[in-house]
């Protein structure tokens, strides 16, 4: 087959559900032709995991949760028992508690401090020391970021400044993976309606505000993330890495409020 994914073989970290950003990553590299597992955190989410991963034709579902070593050992485990070696990783996580995400930065707790950068931030460095042992050259991974990264916005707080630090790693993993072939780039996609969006204080006052400023009027979709995705994880971007790669209908080129936008 001459399909752009054909014959490569992904994992894919972060699947909630339909609505999740991976899950329009993974359709983009299953229609292209690429074969996939997926990683799901817990218990509650394999029934939702498993059916989406069916419509794609993979069975090849494991539990991951990226706060504990042991269960991504397991995870990697089972991918070098299955496959031997792979091709590209999607790493879709992050979290940090809800009630830090609206009010002031400055508040911040220290637990919370630790645990969202250990799940958003070293996640991501963790699952690499061990994908790297099993990736092909020519392998490729992408994670995915925000623009509360580079810039203040209402209420990202704590994970603005995880962001930060994800797209520093992305950088430093660019260096010393690249000298075996393997590429790793970020995603600054806009805001989408998504689970751990919906725990943003006023998300959909961001969304409004991105839809009326941003160069092409409307938000993304996990469609849009899904294709920039799909050209990042393949060859087709076979001399790009380190790259933080904007997926945001352009928001993050605007330096003010547009003249023809709405009063808010
Ligand atoms: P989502 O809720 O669909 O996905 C988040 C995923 O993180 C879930 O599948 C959840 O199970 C997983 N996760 C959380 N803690 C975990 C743990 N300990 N172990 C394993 N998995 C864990 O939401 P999404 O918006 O698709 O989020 C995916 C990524 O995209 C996140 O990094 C998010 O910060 C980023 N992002 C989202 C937006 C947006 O507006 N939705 C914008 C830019 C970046």
């Amino acid at each position: 087959s001459n399909a752009l994914m054909a014959g490569k073989r992904g994992l894919i970290m972060g699947l909630a559900n339909d609505k999740s950003i991976a899950w329009g990553i993974a359709k983009a590299c299953s229609d292209a032709g690429a074969e996939l597992a997926f990683s799901y955190q817990g218990d509650a989410l394999k029934k939702r995991v498993e059916p989406l991963a069916a419509q794609l034709g993979s069975d090849f579902v494991v539990p991951c949760d990226v706060g504990s070593a042991e269960s991504m050992d397991a995870l990697f485990a089972e991918i070098e028992k299955r496959w031997g070696t792979f091709d590209f990783v999607v790493h879709a996580i992050g979290f940090s508690d809800k009630s830090e995400l609206r009010g002031r930065y400055v508040d911040t707790s220290r637990d919370n401090f630790a645990m969202t950068m250990d799940i958003s931030v070293y996640s991501f460095t963790a699952i690499m020391q061990r994908a790297e042992k099993l990736m092909n050259e020519g392998g490729s991974a992408v994670t995915l970021t925000y623009y509360g990264a580079e810039r203040i916005m209402p209420h990202y707080n704590v994970m603005g400044v995880a962001k930060a630090a994800l797209e520093a790693s992305v950088r430093y993993m660019a260096e010393d993976l690249g000298k075996d072939g393997i590429r790793v780039n970020a995603i600054s996609a806009g805001p989408i309606k998504t689970l751990a969006a919906s725990g943003i204080g006023d998300f959909r006052y961001i969304m409004k505000w991105n839809e009326y400023n941003s160069p092409l009027r409307r938000n993304v979709t996990t469609d849009d993330v899904g294709k920039s995705a799909l050209y990042l994880l393949s060859d087709l971007s076979s001399g790009v890495t380190g790259e933080t790669h904007h997926v945001d209908a352009g928001y993050h080129v605007v330096g003010m409020k547009a003249v023809d936008a709405p009063d808010m």
